[in-house]
This record gives C-alpha cells, sequence and structure tokens, in this order.
C-alpha cells in the first residue's frame, strides 16, 4: 500500500490511525479512544448479551500527506 498513491493528487499515502473519541471530562480532560479497526455488514446488530458487533473484517487507513483524504481498506477475516 505504501507505494500507492493519492487518485485526487498523487500524493503521498501514509498509514494512519483513525479513532473515535468518548466523552471528554470538562475538568480532567480525559477520555477514551477507541481505535477504528474493524467492519461487518451494514446491517448487522450488536449481540444482545456483549453489545458488540461480529468484526467480518479489519480496516487499514491510510491518509493522503498533500491533500488529507483518507482512505480505508478492508482485510476480511477467515
Ligand atoms: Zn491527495
Amino acid at each position: 500500500m505504501a507505494d500507492q498513491k493519492c487518485p485526487d493528487c498523487s500524493g503521498e499515502l501514509v498509514k494512519v490511525k483513525v479513532f473515535g473519541r468518548g466523552w471528554e471530562n470538562p475538568i480532567s480532560k480525559l477520555a477514551i479512544d477507541a481505535e477504528f479497526g474493524f467492519y461487518t455488514e451494514d446491517n448487522s446488530e450488536r449481540n444482545d448479551f456483549l453489545g458488540m458487533f461480529k468484526a467480518n473484517g479489519t480496516v487499514d487507513s491510510y491518509l493522503c500527506s498533500d491533500c488529507g483524504r483518507i482512505f480505508f481498506y478492508g482485510t476480511r477475516l477467515k
């Protein structure tokens, strides 16, 4: 993937981590971060007991160092 270029501007693609940040405590500024690393089907529902989705694959993220566009590439779990 590192040898691929951005289709918009031909910039270099660099691997990055994408994550979500939960509620931030206004005093301590602490929060919970969750790395964005999996995908599942669009109609997938959370497990009733654990509240988790069944992961069908992993996601790798790349950022164009010139225009800032982010690309996601999925790899199906076996
Ligand atoms: Zn670009």
